[in-house]
């Protein structure tokens, strides 16, 4: 029988023990704060800074969130993440993705210090990742990789193909599905024949951006389905990567969209949060 992976669900537990872990270290005198930067009016975005506040309420986390208008030149923008790196009640910085196009999203994120990379995506944490002594791990990659944990689906030895190669997605959950000793296969928009790989995949991690786009057909029976895409179709409903009703009667494990991938990664940011605070406390002395 097919198990929904149930992010919703484990998200909560995990929730909740970074709420104990706030307190024990509010009663040492150290109070996580996450800084969130989102540039323009993109409403994903707008909506996707408002969870991570909302998150941040629940668990004790303080937030302070800039909204910065769609014309911010670099230069202003760098400014305030120097201040940021340099503030010491700031724990974690996120800027919320994608910047509009005028913005170079790399050479800004370069200038977060990588203490504060709560999200992963400094050259400098990517390749930590790279060589294997991750300091901040992206938040949607290691949600995936907790929920194999809490599963116990085991990963090593065996074909994981991750459809996407984005840095925040499909490139470092390739690399995290390595170090677990997986065999990585990874696609993309210029893969050939996509269906051949994605049928040998034991475990197959979808991040496209394309409304169910992985069918029934482009899998093998009892394989493992994670969906990381989220998509609106024109009724206005949230669907994944993955034609989850077909897909989920040949898998043996499969997430749901919503309800899935998604509530890990915000718990994930607030787990490394809480990492950041210790980790500036430690280095304070
Ligand atoms: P990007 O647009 O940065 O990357 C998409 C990737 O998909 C690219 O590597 C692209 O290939 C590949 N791709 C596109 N079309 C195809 C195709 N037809 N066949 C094979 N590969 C294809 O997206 P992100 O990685 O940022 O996000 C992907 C999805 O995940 C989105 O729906 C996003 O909303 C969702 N997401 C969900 C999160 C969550 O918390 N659940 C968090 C982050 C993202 P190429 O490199 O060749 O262009």
């Amino acid at each position: 029988m097919t198990e929904i992976l149930d992010g919703k669900l484990l998200s909560f537990k995990i929730r909740e023990n970074i709420k104990k872990d706030v307190e024990v270290l509010k009663n040492r005198g150290i109070s996580p704060c996450l800084a969130v930067i989102v540039v323009g009016y993109n409403k994903a975005s707008l909506k996707y800074v408002s969870f991570k506040e909302k998150a941040c309420k629940e668990l004790g986390i303080e937030s302070m969130i800039f909204k910065l208008p769609e014309n911010t030149e670099e230069i202003n923008l760098i400014k305030l993440i120097e201040e940021l790196n340099n503030n010491q009640r700031i724990n974690g910085i996120l800027i919320q993705l994608p910047l509009p196009s005028h913005l170079d999203q790399n050479a800004i994120l370069e200038k977060i210090s990588p203490f504060k990379d709560v999200d992963g995506f400094t050259p400098y944490c990517l390749g930590r990742l790279l060589t294997d002594n991750p300091l901040f791990i992206p938040c949607t990659p290691k949600g995936v990789l907790k929920m194999f944990d809490e599963y116990k689906i085991a990963l090593e030895g065996k074909h994981a193909v991750v459809v996407g190669r984005s840095i925040i997605v499909g490139k470092p959950l390739s690399l995290l599905l390595l170090r677990k000793n997986a065999t990585v296969s990874i696609c993309h928009s210029r893969t050939r024949n996509l269906t051949e790989i994605t049928k040998k995949a034991d475990i197959l991690c979808v991040a496209i951006g394309k409304e169910r786009f992985i069918s029934a057909d482009m899998i093998k029976e009892g394989a493992v389905v994670i969906d990381i895409g989220i998509n609106v179709t024109d009724t206005g409903r949230v669907v994944g990567d993955i034609d989850f009703d077909e897909v989920k009667k040949k898998a043996s494990y499969i997430t749901p969209v919503p309800g899935g991938v998604g509530p890990m990664t915000i718990a994930m940011l607030m787990e490394n949060t809480v990492i950041a605070a210790k980790l500036q406390k430690e280095l304070s002395g």
